[in-house]
């Protein structure tokens, strides 16, 4: 069987409304995947819910399809949010792929003393989620927010949110632990960069009232490992 081709739409969908691809959606529809006029795709656009829709028009780099149906709506995950800090390249790419295909509501990339404010390429990001979720399946994009320092990140975190500090420093509590003891469905998860938090950053965060510091185990994980590792834990516990 052939398999079923998945594209993201940038514009909002609308039954029977044509839709012109982007140049990169056209050309892998064309030149990779090889589909032709008449032929069947999905298509979803994040807001509006998943639709089959057929190939209408097709030339050299434009592409229009025709939603036809409507197959899903909407399939927003549970309630989490991740907070990280961007360091390489390579590590944002994976945390933001995981982050997708596991499910998070929203992403925050926050600088902290052991990181740079640097110029985050924030659209290079909203592209690699949306290859991730057309290939995984889901129809939700996380919401990609600006870069902002881990203080005014935890200053405007909200009162009815806890936040989870994965403190590589302590041994106890395990994440696990805490989810048996106390409803975290609610949540954030917070990440470290590579050179850990600093002493006056973990005094910081240990002083507010809904941050929980929490132990991965006895390993000390990369960043990017600790955010899938968190996550699904997570999602084992909370996930509806
Ligand atoms: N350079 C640090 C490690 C930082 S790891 C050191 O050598 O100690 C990057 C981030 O991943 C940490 O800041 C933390 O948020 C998370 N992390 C990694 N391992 C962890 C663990 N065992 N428990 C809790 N958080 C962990």
């Amino acid at each position: 069987m052939v398999k079923i081709v998945r594209l993201y739409s940038g514009v909002t969908i609308d039954l029977l409304q044509p839709i012109t691809l982007s140049s990169t959606s056209a050309h892998y529809l064309q030149n990779v995947m090889r589909r032709k006029k008449g032929d069947k795709v999905i298509v979803f656009d994040g807001k509006s819910g998943e639709y089959e829709a057929e190939i209408k028009y097709m030339s050299r780099g434009t592409v229009t399809l025709e939603p036809k149906k409507k197959l899903a709506e909407v399939s927003r995950p549970t309630d989490i949010w991740v907070a990280f800090t961007p360091i390489k390249k390579i590590g944002t790419h994976f945390v933001i792929e995981k982050c997708t295909e596991i499910g998070v509501r929203k992403i925050f990339p926050i600088f902290t003393e052991h990181s740079e404010n640097k110029n985050l390429r924030i659209d290079k990001w909203k592209l690699n989620s949306i290859e991730a979720v057309e290939q995984c399946g889901g129809n939700f994009i996380p919401e990609i927010r600006e870069n902002t320092s881990l203080g005014e990140f935890v200053d405007n975190f909200p009162e009815d949110r806890k936040l989870i500090f994965c403190n590589e420093v302590v041994k106890e509590p395990n994440l696990r632990e805490i989810f048996t003891k106390d409803n975290f469905s609610k949540a954030c998860i917070l990440i470290g960069p590579e050179g850990g938090f600093s002493d006056k950053e973990r005094e910081m965060l240990s002083s507010r009232k809904n941050v929980y510091s929490v132990s991965l185990g006895a390993r000390i994980l990369r960043a990017e490992t600790a955010v899938t590792v968190a996550l699904a834990v997570w999602h084992s516990h909370f996930s509806t």
